[in-house]
């Protein structure tokens, strides 16, 4: 496995040729990489190595090298969902980069195999001009598809698990290559097989989604329907004759939902000092009825008649972790320690307004301690925060 240094200091990186069967795969890892360039909230240390590999043959190949050098490997999208730690990643920290979609006519839907280092609102985009429905509602999202089954990417009435039909990935230690059907992926709201059981064990490398051709958006997400039926006087958009139609119907569902998500501070905006985030950071609690039923008694006793606000989620229920937070003595805008605060346009979200992952760390163990002190209840975190 012979290795050489490359010479271009601008970007320096150590080209590793490794043996793959019959043939050599070249992998250019890049050393000391600013891991805060590469996330949207724009924090954390440096990667001690960094590789971006643009086709799976490069993942296969990187995993190998991960392995026979005994390094600590992190999976890297878009980079929307992760916190790095102020000291960095001490290994190798994988880009998946792998692009391309073949769509296939199945009458009446569409089958979309797309490589997992497509860009996700990229993707969207493409289905809405086609006039492909199913995700619409999921405009605006940043990051990779590879990304979306993992946490079953979700907004606005829609997840991911909707469309999904099967996830291709690689396992980390034998490099075996498996599609799991939508059935095997295990999806929750805002979990799968690959953040739970199977956690940090395989590698999407692509995604198959199933989306209906001349579909009619389905809008069932309340906000949104008020939204469409303020700008349009209708929150009910009619089933489409043509594809021209579909698109353009999807086109106007596709646009109000990046109005929303803009005003929340949702949708990357260079020029939006909420912007660097990794979107909400707690997710919603899902209680069983018996604890709710508490949960509100408790809210009574101190606020009467006041109705805690909650959501059917199957036989549980759902309670904004957002208003939790503001009960619990939290505002939009509010600044912890160093320059971490909660957005001012969206309670979920914590900002590096210039501040350290310590800084926002802390805010949000602040939060977490102060929700548990006032309603007995545990925050669990949606982001990633990479130890
Ligand atoms: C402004 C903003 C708004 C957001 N809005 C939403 C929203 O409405 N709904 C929602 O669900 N999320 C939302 N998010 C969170 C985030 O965008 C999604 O979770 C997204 O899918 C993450 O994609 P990524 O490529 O950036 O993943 P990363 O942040 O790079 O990684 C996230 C996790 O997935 C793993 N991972 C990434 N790619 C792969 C792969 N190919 N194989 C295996 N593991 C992988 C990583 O190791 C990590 O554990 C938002 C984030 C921001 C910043």
């Amino acid at each position: 496995m012979p290795s050489e240094s490359d010479k271009d200091e601008q970007f320096p990186t150590i080209l590793i040729l490794l043996s793959m069967g019959h043939q050599r795969q070249a992998l250019h890892i890049q050393e000391h990489i600013a891991l805060s360039s590469l996330t949207t909230i724009g924090l954390g240390g440096e990667a001690k190595y960094f590789v971006t590999c643009a086709a799976a043959d490069d993942i296969r190949a990187a995993v190998e090298y991960v392995k026979s050098q005994h390094l600590r490997v992190q999976i890297l999208g878009g980079g929307s969902n992760l916190i790095f730690n102020d000291t960095g990643f001490n290994g190798l920290v994988l880009k998946v980069a792998n692009r391309g979609v073949v769509w296939t006519d199945e009458g009446g839907s569409v089958l979309a195999s797309v490589q997992a280092g497509e860009t996700w609102d990229e993707f969207v985009r493409a289905c809405v001009e086609h006039g492909y429905s199913g995700i619409e509602c999921l405009s605006g999202i940043p990051g990779s598809v590879g990304a979306t089954p993992i946490q079953n990417v979700g907004a606005y009435g829609q997840e991911v698990k909707d469309t999904i039909v099967s996830v291709k990935a690689l396992h980390r230690a034998t490099g075996e290559e498996v599609e799991f059907t939508n059935a095997d992926c295990g999806f929750g709201y805002r979990d799968s097989l690959f953040k739970s059981q199977e956690k940090d064990r395989w590698i999407v490398t692509e995604v198959r989604f199933r989306l209906r051709t001349n579909g009619a958006p389905v809008i069932v997400y309340p906000e949104l329907r008020r939204h469409l039926e303020h700008t349009l006087g209708s929150g009910d958009l009619g089933t489409p004759a043509t594809q021209q139609e579909a698109s353009a119907r999807l086109t106007l569902v596709r646009d109000a939902v990046i109005a929303l998500r803009r005003k929340k501070s949702m949708v990357i905006d260079p020029n939006d000092p909420n912007t660097r985030s990794v979107g909400s950071f707690f997710m919603n609690p899902i209680l069983g009825p018996d604890v709710f039923s508490v949960l509100q008694l408790q809210w009574n006793v101190r606020h009467p008649g006041e109705p805690i606000p909650s959501y059917p989620s199957g036989r549980m229920v759902k309670v904004p972790a957002a208003w939790l937070i503001e009960h619990a003595g939290f505002n939009k805008g509010y600044r912890g320690q160093g320059g971490a605060g909660i957005s001012a346009n969206h309670t979920l979200a914590l900002v590096n307004y210039g501040c350290t992952t310590r800084d926002v760390l802390e805010l949000a163990q602040e939060i977490e301690d102060r929700v548990l002190t006032v309603f007995g209840i545990s925050l669990e975190r949606e982001a990633i925060v990479v130890e």
